[in-house]
This record gives structure tokens, sequence and C-alpha cells, in this order.
């Protein structure tokens, strides 16, 4: 008799971050001035038709609003239930038998998630490795290299000309390199536009984040018509819901530049968090998104203090090359606050104590 499941994917457990209500959410990056507004309105105003229809079968709108807003054919962009399905849908059309995901970490961490759930290994290659040498990444059963930039969780933006060294060392029968640009709307750099003429690279947005619509689950990715049809084929039909896809079109039209204030506003906020931390004696990562990853002592525990204040974070134990941090999404500044008096009140800072301890 078969075994239901194969032990490799019983093994996985299914994700379960604490999603419990706090005051302040600090935890998962989303857009914590609130929703594009342009999306807003067209929810408010979806017709009973919208909802008692099937979408378009590739959501057809929605590529042509990512192919006009960026000068491309529609054939070379992709779409899914936010950026996750499409990596899901990635790594499946590029799963071999034995084959495995290489990537610099620490990374996001779904990737393992999605490479076993496909039935592909993860070779994670510490950063400052991979930051010299991108071919440690390209080893023979590395069926996809991913790469996200900038980095979650820790901010870090790549080198320039990083990802031609990979993808120039892959050579035309490399592995496919996915590029997660989730967070590209803070970092003001973006490799969306070359995406369709360069072959072996695929990059990934998301309206999750600067366009403050997670709660649609919409996401997209540029590339090469052939490598884009895989994906596509891969994902399957009817993925982005009618509603969600009208409200996308209007906000990535963005006619009044709603994105470049929030854009704004976080960098501003962004670098005032960091200094404010920074008196505290805390050493924040330098960061190009829209969070900060600050090293502390025991990243669990400090979570756990600023909770019962109110107060969400993303705790992460252990990092390679950093150790425990705690990842902060920056937002209003307000909500911020909120988060410098938890820290004050549960006594942390970034300087060791008299015992040596310190940090959290
Ligand atoms: C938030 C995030 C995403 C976005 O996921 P969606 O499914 O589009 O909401 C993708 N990659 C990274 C690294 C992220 O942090």
């Amino acid at each position: 008799m078969n075994e239901f499941p194969r032990p490799d994917y019983r093994a996985l457990g299914p994700y379960a971050p604490d999603r419990r209500p706090v005051a302040v959410d600090l935890s998962d990056n989303t857009n914590l001035w609130g929703p594009h507004p342009a999306a807003h309105e067209a929810l408010r105003e979806a017709s009973g038709e919208a909802l008692a229809r099937y979408p378009s079968v590739y959501a057809d709108d929605l590529r042509a609003a990512v192919a006009a807003k960026w000068s491309l054919a529609p054939s070379t962009v992709a779409t899914g239930c936010g950026s996750d399905d499409i990596l899901d849908s990635t790594f499946r059309a590029a799963h071999r038998p034995g084959g495995v995901v290489a990537c610099p970490g620490p990374t996001f961490s779904m990737i393992p998630i999605f490479a076993r759930m496909n039935g592909l290994g993860v070779r994670e290659i510490p950063w400052e490795e991979a930051r010299e040498d991108p071919r440690l990444l390209l080893t023979g059963d590395a069926v996809a290299v991913y790469v996200c930039d900038p980095n979650n969780p820790t901010g870090a933006h790549l080198p320039e000309g990083w990802i031609d060294a990979l993808l120039d060392a892959g050579g035309p029968r490399g592995p496919l390199v996915v590029l997660d640009e989730a967070y590209a709307d803070f970092a003001g750099s973006s490799e969306v536009s070359r995406a369709p003429d360069t072959a072996r690279l695929l990059v990934l947005r998301t309206l999750s984040k600067a366009y403050g619509l997670a709660g649609l689950r919409v996401g997209f990715a540029v590339g090469a018509p052939e490598v884009v049809a895989e994906v596509e084929k891969s994902r399957g039909p009817y993925k982005v819901g009618r509603i969600d896809e009208a409200a996308a079109v209007l906000a990535l039209e963005d006619p009044e530049g709603w994105v470049a204030g929030i854009v704004t506003a976080t960098r501003t906020n962004r670098a005032r968090l960091a200094e404010e931390l920074e008196h505290r004696g805390f050493a924040p990562r330098p960061s190009r998104a829209n969070f900060l990853l600050v090293p502390v002592d025991d990243a669990r525990g400090l979570t756990a203090r600023l909770r019962e204040r109110g107060v969400a974070v993303r705790p992460f134990s252990g990092l390679t090359g950093i150790g425990d941090a705690v990842r902060v999404s920056v937002g209003p500044w307000s909500m911020l606050e909120r988060f410098l008096d938890a820290l004050d009140g549960v006594g942390a800072s970034g300087t060791p104590g008299p015992e040596g301890g310190g940090g959290n």
C-alpha cells in the first residue's frame, strides 16, 4: 500500500505565525498607513456581477496593467494569489527529482516550505559568502536560485552587478534565478524592466507591501515569455479574484502618486527609528525596506514582553551570521513611538548591562 502522504511531506508543519490580535502590529511588514485608496474605492463599488461571475482565466487585465506600467509585452507577466503563489508555482515548474532551491541566507522564511512542499531540497549559503562569490549557489543540483532584494529579514540590498555576476556564472544552462522584489518599491531600484530580455531571470513583485493590499492577495512576476508561460501553467486558472484584480489594476495605475508618498514617509520614519534605536545602544541593520532588523540577546523573550505591552514584532532566533534579532515594520510615527515606549518599558537596551547581558 502506498503511504499517504510521503514522509518528507508529512514532516512539514503548517505555517503558523503568532497572529493573536495586538494593539500595534509591527510584525508582518504590511502597509501600516492602510490600503491604496483607489483600490479601496473599487472594493466599495464592486458590482454583484463581479461577485457572481468567474474572474478572467489568467488575469489579463492585471497583466495588461503591469505591462503598461513598465512598457512590457503582456506575455512577459505572470500573476498569482500573492507572490507566494508565484513562488510555489515556480518551484513546482522547476522541479526535478533530487533538485534543490539554492539561496543566500538568512532569507524569506517561506522558501524552505515552498521548496519542500514541491519535493525540492534547500541549500542555504551564508550571505557573506554568497555576496563574495555567487558561484557558490550554482551547484549541479540547483533547479532554481532564490534571491530576495531588499532581503527579508535583514533589509540588505544586493551589491551593484551581483545579479549579473550570478547570471553570467550560471550561463545559458544555469538554474532559473528567482529574484523576489517584494520590497523594491522602498529601495527605488528594480530589475523588472530588463527581466523579459534576460534569459533565466524571473522577478517577483507584490501588492501586499507598498500598495497596502495584503488582504487582497495579488502578486505578479516578470520574465521571458517562455519562463512566464511555464509558471502560469503550473499556477493554473482563476487564481486572482475578479474584484481583487480590478482593485489591483487601479492601484497600479496610481495616478495621484500615493505609493511614492508611502515610500517617502517610510524612509523618513525608518531613519528616525534607526536613530532612536542607536541612542538606546542597539545596532539595527542597514535597511532598504519598510522594516528594521534589530539584533538582540533573546528575541523570543523580548517579543513576548513587548506583546504584553500591546506591540508585536517578529522574532528570529539564531540567524546565520547575526544571532537573535527582532524585525520591526516601519509605519506612522505614532505606532513606532508605541514600540519605543514598550521597549523602554521592558527595560530593553542594546548596551550590555552590569552582568554583561543586555541587548534585550
Ligand atoms: C511579504 C513578502 C512577499 C509577499 O507575499 P504575498 O504572497 O504577495 O503577500 C513575498 N516575498 C517576501 C520576501 C515577502 O516578505
